[in-house]
């Protein structure tokens, strides 16, 4: 007898949506189609079933200076509840060393409620760190991240070159936070010398000019060094038109995250306007306008969250400069949902599409697929039963996270994720996360296939 049956939803397949049930048994999906007698049961009658989603971007794990308001217990149950199954955290190479930031983020993780996995941050592309990439790689840990945005990319150019060309050979992917460092610099001295250093004058000192000139190089290093790039958080029309003409010459990915599909830069007028900083800035309409039609179109691959808040005090602190405000927000529990609501029911995402970006294509370019982002026979069993008709209001006292205000608090959303099953065990039911801290586990990533 199979242990859990999933009963009469519309079932998200990589073959279509079919109103069909779903087998579990232990970890894994044993069936899709008729199922017969099961130890447990859920009516899906009326819900999509799609599977869990896979976050590629969340910011987890502590650095030796920094410990995130959401650790991985915080930020994983509102994972969980939100109906993201893995997490992918950033790590930061450690004391030189890119093996002991693995081991920080190891330790870390212990609590995780989700699956998870990691990217590690670069700080000091040596030869040593170069050296240790194989071994990584080897350990399931195949994926890297550069920040442009750093002075120290700019002293080291030559360096991160041979990093991106080491990362090639071994098969990592690379995460590129693409702002370029000398026009921000330039512009936020500019801001500073004339005292203008309030938090509307943030959107001015990372213009959407700094990020096409930094994708622009992006897509130069993957095309001369062959190294797959996962260009994180596009912001602006110009960064996606350089993304979509990046694609034609180098192996290019990109993601946005929810802020700049939902909120423009009129957020900026606001007196609180520090709740919503985060880097890139939000942008203009327009640029709101080409992300979208870039998620439907596959210009852009995934949405990932950056999952870091910060509290209100911390945000709206008096006498920070806007380039000393904490940037990032929390997104993880709100991720599917208001992309169902905005997206799908909205009608600029199919719900094909949806599950194509917040699951599939972040497991197959974390090297997961098709253990994770898809619902097939013998994929673990994480699966999230949407109710397309709930409706609530985004209170951040009824999310988990522990920041004390949401970005979007008073939006409406409609289409919540009604149960949550994570490899096989049914971690969320309507009102009741049951997800014990400690139960997520590492999930080895694969080398990125060499051919796309
Ligand atoms: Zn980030």
């Amino acid at each position: 007898m199979t242990d859990l049956a999933i009963r009469g939803g519309t079932v998200v397949t990589p073959q279509g949506e079919r109103r069909v049930d779903v087998a579990i048994d232990g970890e894994r999906i044993s069936g899709i189609g008729d199922v017969g007698a099961a130890s447990r049961e859920i009516d899906a009658r009326g819900k999509l079933v799609v599977p869990g989603c896979v976050d590629l971007h969340t910011h987890l794990a502590s650095t030796s200076t920094f410990t995130p308001l959401d650790d991985f217990e915080h930020g994983t149950r509102a994972a969980i509840a939100g109906g993201v199954t893995t997490v992918v955290s950033m790590v930061y190479q450690d004391d030189g060393s890119l093996r002991r930031g693995v081991e920080r983020g190891m330790r870390d993780a212990e609590c995780s409620l989700a699956d998870f996995a990691f990217h590690v941050v670069v700080t000091d592309p040596s030869e040593t760190a170069r050296a240790e990439i194989p071994g990584l790689m080897r350990d399931g840990h195949a994926g890297l991240k550069v920040f442009m945005v750093s002075p120290r990319f700019v002293e080291r150019r030559e360096d991160y070159r041979l990093l991106l060309r080491a990362a090639a050979e071994a098969g990592a992917v690379v995460a590129i936070h693409a702002e370029d460092h000398a026009i921000v610099a330039a512009r936020t001295a500019e801001l500073h010398a004339s005292g203008r250093t309030g938090v509307e004058h943030f959107p001015e000192s990372r213009p959407v000019e700094a990020e096409v000139t930094a994708v622009q190089e992006a897509v130069e290093l993957a095309a001369t060094t062959n190294a797959a790039v996962y260009l994180v958080h596009l912001s602006s029309r110009g960064a996606i038109d350089a993304l979509r003409e990046g694609k034609r010459r180098a192996r290019m990915f990109g993601e946005t995250r929810p802020l700049y599909l939902y909120l423009t830069r009129a957020q900026f007028d606001r007196p609180d306007a520090a709740l919503w900083v985060g880097q890139p800035p939000l942008r203009e309409a327009d640029d709101v306008d080409a992300i979208w039609s870039a998620l439907a179109d596959g210009t852009l691959d995934t949405v990932g969250t950056d999952h870091i808040p910060h509290t209100q005090a911390a945000k709206l602190a008096a006498g920070l400069t806007f380039d000393k405000i904490p940037p990032g927000v929390s997104n993880l529990e709100t991720l599917l949902p208001m992309l169902y609501s905005e997206g799908v029911r909205k009608g600029r995402l199919t719900l094909a599409r949806l599950v194509e970006v917040l699951a599939t294509a972040p497991a197959r370019i974390a090297g997961m697929y098709p253990r994770k982002g898809v619902l097939a026979v013998g994929s673990d069993a994480d699966v999230v039963i949407l109710d397309p008709t709930a409706r609530r209001t985004i209170r951040a006292a009824d999310l988990h996270s522990a920041c004390d205000y949401d970005p979007y608090e008073g939006w409406d959303v409609t289409g919540w994720p009604e149960f949550v099953i994570a490899r096989g065990e049914i971690v969320s039911v309507p009102g009741t996360l049951s997800a014990e801290p400690g139960r997520g586990r590492f999930v080895a990533r694969a080398p990125l296939p060499r051919s796309r």
